[in-house]
């Protein structure tokens, strides 16, 4: 395999998915599976469709389209709300998408009817997380409004929390959610059948013995990639933290002071290094970078120390490890670091299915 390249374990991705279903499924809540991370790519979408999460939802209507024209059998949902400029590719090819704004849904709608298709929406409600949604004040008028156009569908409403805020799903919120719920419901007779509460931070709270009342969805991605749930990023116990390693290989290994030497500026990205003095060390140079991972985000695997990166070297102290150019290093990322490796066009993607041992 080309290096460097990220090592995908489709059998435990699998897991980590049908297990997150049961423990979501036990408290009547199904899951979305949320692609973006791997764009759509096709092999992982699969297994997730193979462990039963039939609703995909992807932020990117081309990783949508690649995962349609790859066949996956699906539904999908739009998880940022569509750009105007773009309505007839979301309305050609997905079910749901996910709203916050009426000039948008009109849109939709419009499309929709030159479509001869229905659309569904999702309203997405600002709970204090403070990134999308309609203020829960605003509700009712919106609703009212979206329930007289005759090709959209208002399938449900739902929540985002932890994103741009940083702030906690609880129970107060998610009972606030389904006040909402029903208050529309009793406002306009009609019933909403998904209230999407969140994404992997709701975990905790579900754990500490949530009470779902009427929350019946969850969008989950890094929770069934990397196994972790995403308030502390601790693991979730009984799934796998290392479905994906990112293996480079090492090109120079010499014994060099710690220190640089000369007049210091700035560095490459512009920013004033500051090194520890570790004296003379073995340093290893590995072909990978910034073009291809978040460095921040790597974890080796072996006992050696990240001291930093550029855009196509990774220098390490290596230790005691005994590294010799030619060998390889394998890390594993954390959510930036597995998004920016899933981008990169540099980093070979390899599909493997291990054993599962959990
Ligand atoms: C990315 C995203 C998710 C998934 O979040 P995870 O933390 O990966 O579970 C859910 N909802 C929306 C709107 C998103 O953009």
């Amino acid at each position: 395999m080309k290096r460097p390249y990220i090592e995908i374990d489709l059998n435990k991705i699998a897991h980590n998915a049908s297990k997150l279903k049961e423990i979501w499924g036990e408290a009547g809540i199904d899951v979305m599976g949320i692609t973006k991370v791997n764009l759509g790519e096709p092999h992982i979408a699969q297994t997730l469709v193979d462990s039963g999460i039939t609703l995909l939802g992807d932020s990117r209507i081309e990783d949508i389209i690649r995962m349609k024209k790859a066949g996956i059998d699906a539904n999908f949902c739009l998880i940022r709300t569509p750009f105007l400029s773009d309505i007839k590719r979301v309305v050609r090819y997905t079910d749901i998408s996910l709203n916050t704004e009426f000039r948008v849904i009109k849109a939709l709608n419009k499309e929709a009817i030159k479509q001869q298709k229905r659309h569904k929406v999702i309203l997405m409600v600002e709970m204090g997380d403070r990134r999308e949604g309609i203020l829960p004040g605003d509700l009712h008028n919106e609703v009212k409004r979206i329930l007289e156009l005759p090709n959209i569908e208002l399938e449900g409403i739902g929540a985002n929390f932890a994103c741009f805020g940083g702030i906690k799903p609880n129970q107060e919120k998610m009972s606030y959610l389904s006040l909402l719920t029903d208050t529309i419901e009793q406002q306009f007779g009609t019933k909403l059948s998904v209230i999407s509460g969140g994404n992997s931070a709701n975990f905790i709270w579900l754990q500490e013995g949530g009470r779902p009342g009427r929350v019946n969805n969850v969008r989950l991605g890094e929770s069934i990639f990397l196994g972790v749930e995403t308030l502390y990023r601790h693991p979730i116990e009984g799934l796998h933290q290392d479905a994906f390693k990112i293996v480079a290989e090492v090109i120079e290994v010499k014994r060099k002071p710690s220190l640089p030497t000369g007049e210091l500026a700035l560095n490459a990205f512009g920013e004033t290094p500051n090194f520890e003095d570790r004296g003379i060390i073995p340093r290893a140079i590995l072909g990978l970078g910034r073009e291809d991972v978040a460095i921040d985000g790597l974890t080796p695997q072996i006992d050696v120390d990240i001291l930093g990166g550029s855009s196509d070297h990774m220098i390490l102290d290596a230790k005691q490890s005994g590294l010799k150019v030619g060998d390889t290093v394998t890390f594993l990322p954390n959510y930036s670091a597995l998004l920016a490796a899933m981008t990169s066009p540099f980093v070979h993607k390899k599909f493997m299915t291990s054993s599962c041992n959990l």
